[in-house]
């Protein structure tokens, strides 16, 4: 029997590339001898993305819609995919064809020599910016240096896993707060890269501002590092040694207490500036805790096309 793969597609308002990239992901896996079905999520798309997609979905019963009641984000649109997959093998990937899809036979090549866990690693990014390139790579060796678990750099939202991982991600990571990317290249199995060169988006524009970025890097941050927690040790032993060093001064010079005025003030004003850090950072954590203790839904379908259960 033909092997069935699941592309996954998550899009929010890419009404102007949908068309193209239906006819182009389509041309090559019509290539391959790979059954297929093309998972579309519309999060939550105010264009004509979901008209599209219905259109999409009527004239080919292996084009399939989820669409969110309304945006949930890319993260939830990539579990939603998995969720509604049901490939031997599912590849998640960009509707703005910056993923390219000829690609897709060495994915499946490599499924076909055993891999479970492919991710797709840019060679080069002319597409984002300086800044973003830059940013993304402070990230990533920060990230790297205080987590246990190794990011791959340059990995994107472009990657295929095997129906087990499928089921394991599906399962067993129903964080609210979370980072798929980060659990793809950690869940172990049998993995590997394969190269990419990112194209240049095929219309509209990109979602990610620099400041959705910047709130996803803290997440990733504070879920897969315990390391922000044990600042507040390091600050007191530092601000003791301190206390001590003051101490030891005041009583070796025997100074009056008029003098010592601007000490008093700068250590004050230090110490509460630790404080506040610190609190901020057990507010962090104690937020992650808040929204996975109310364990809100990921994600609310509101409509489905072509998806029979
Ligand atoms: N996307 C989504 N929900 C969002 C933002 C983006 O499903 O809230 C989709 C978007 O349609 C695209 C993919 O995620 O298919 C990547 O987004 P984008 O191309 O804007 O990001 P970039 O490639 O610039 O990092
Ligand atoms: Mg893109």
């Amino acid at each position: 029997m033909e092997k069935l793969l699941s592309v996954v597609v998550s899009v929010y308002n890419e009404e102007k590339a949908l068309e193209e990239f239906y006819r182009e992901t389509t041309g090559v896996l019509d290539t391959t001898s790979w059954d297929y079905e093309l998972i579309f999520v519309n999060d939550g798309s105010t264009d004509g993305s979901l008209k599209v997609l219905a259109h999409l979905a009527e004239s080919d019963f292996r084009a399939k819609i989820v669409s969110f009641s309304r945006n949930f984000g890319h993260e939830a649109a990539m579990i939603a995919g998995l969720d509604y997959s049901r490939g031997d093998a599912i590849i998640c990937m960009d509707a703005d064809l910056q993923h390219p899809p000829e690609c897709i036979p060495g994915i499946l090549k490599l499924f076909e020599e055993g891999y479970e866990v492919i991710n797709m690693v840019r060679t080069r990014n002319k597409t984002a910016g300086l800044i973003k390139n830059i940013t993304s790579s402070g990230f990533y060796w920060l990230i790297n240096h205080i987590s246990d678990v190794h990011f791959e750099a340059n990995a994107s939202d472009f990657f295929a896993v095997s129906r087990p991982v499928a089921q394991v991600l599906k399962n067993n990571y129903r964080e609210k707060v979370r980072f798929l990317r980060g659990y793809v290249q950690n869940v172990g199995f049998k993995k590997t890269t394969m190269e990419y060169e990112a194209r240049a988006r095929v219309a509209g524009e990109s979602k990610y501002s620099m400041k959705k970025l910047f709130v996803f890097s803290l997440n990733t941050i504070l879920c897969f590092s315990n390391m922000p927690l044990k600042l507040g040790i390091y600050a007191g032993i530092f601000s003791a040694l301190l206390g001590l060093a003051v101490m030891a001064y005041t009583l070796l010079t025997r100074r009056g207490a008029p003098s010592g005025y601007a000490t008093i003030v700068v250590l004050i004003c230090f110490m509460f500036a630790m404080m506040f850090v610190l609190i901020g950072i057990i507010g962090e954590y104690i937020a992650i805790l808040f929204s996975e203790l109310k364990d809100r839904p990921v994600y609310i379908v509101e409509r489905t096309e072509n998806i029979d259960r």
